[in-house]
């Protein structure tokens, strides 16, 4: 049977795409408040404010190409059963070819009902705007979970990671929960790999290699490795 890899991703794998992290200085949320833009406080307060910013982001990632790591990840394809659980809202992974992928956090470039969450629908180009409905009605909000909302995906990705063989996390600062607490559901036994220019040590976790590095020069190497091992 092959061996299941877990690729778990945060903003940093982005980066060198051009797209801004959420921490690090320079990061896009230094320029605006989470509770201004991301809540659902905001939505109820502001839906004008709230849309702009996602319009913003969706915009901005039109512009964007995948890189080097997103490529390395959809080329363990030919090997491994792989499954990709991102933090990410962006849409790099489907780009470089993955063809299996959680998004934890949702995804910037679909919309889904204020009326029935299950009503999710992709966005043609960048804007959603206040009068665009769904088909009961309903105003759409952007399809992302905004801080204090409940991450629906979370028990399938618990679940998923607790049957890695390899476990990589690339690029999270593993300081936003629940999703950060995933590499404790890793099998004690299972092989796991840190990729990040700033990765903390983590004690407490077992067969552990952290790489500090970029992710366009660290995760193209460490595939190559896995891909001959
Ligand atoms: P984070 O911003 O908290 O952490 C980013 C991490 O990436 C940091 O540890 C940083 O050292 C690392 N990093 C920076 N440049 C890197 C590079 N070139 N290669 C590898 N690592 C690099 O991000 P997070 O842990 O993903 O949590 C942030 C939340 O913000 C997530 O919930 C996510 O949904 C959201 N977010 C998403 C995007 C996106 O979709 N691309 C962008 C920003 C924020």
């Amino acid at each position: 049977m092959r061996k299941h890899i877990v690729v778990f991703t945060g903003a940093g794998i982005s980066a060198e795409s051009g797209i801004k992290t959420f921490r690090d200085s320079g990061g896009l949320w230094e320029e605006h408040r989470i509770e201004d833009v991301a809540t659902p406080e905001a939505w109820q307060r502001n839906q004008a404010l709230v849309l702009d910013f996602y319009n913003q982001r969706r915009k901005q990632l039109l512009d964007c190409q995948p890189n080097a790591a997103h490529f390395a990840i959809a080329k363990l394809e030919a090997t491994y059963k792989v499954t990709v659980i991102t933090q990410n809202v962006d849409d790099l992974h489907e780009r470089a070819g993955s063809t299996k992928i959680i998004h934890l956090h949702g995804e910037l470039r679909k919309a889904r009902s204020t009326a029935n969450p299950r009503l999710i629908y992709d966005i043609d180009g960048w804007e959603l705007k206040q009068g665009d409905t769904c088909e009961l009605g309903s105003q759409l909000r952007p399809h992302i979970v905004w801080f204090g909302e409940l991450v629906p995906m979370m028990d399938t990705a618990t679940y998923i990671t607790e049957q890695a063989d390899i476990f990589i996390i690339i690029g999270s600062s593993l300081e936003v929960y629940p999703a950060a607490s995933l590499i404790n559901h890793a099998p004690h036994n299972s092989t796991k790999y840190l990729v990040d220019p700033n990765a903390k040590a983590l004690p407490y976790i077992e067969n552990l290699t952290i790489k500090k590095g970029k992710a366009a020069h660290e995760v193209p190497a460490l595939v190559e490795k896995l891909l001959i091992a």
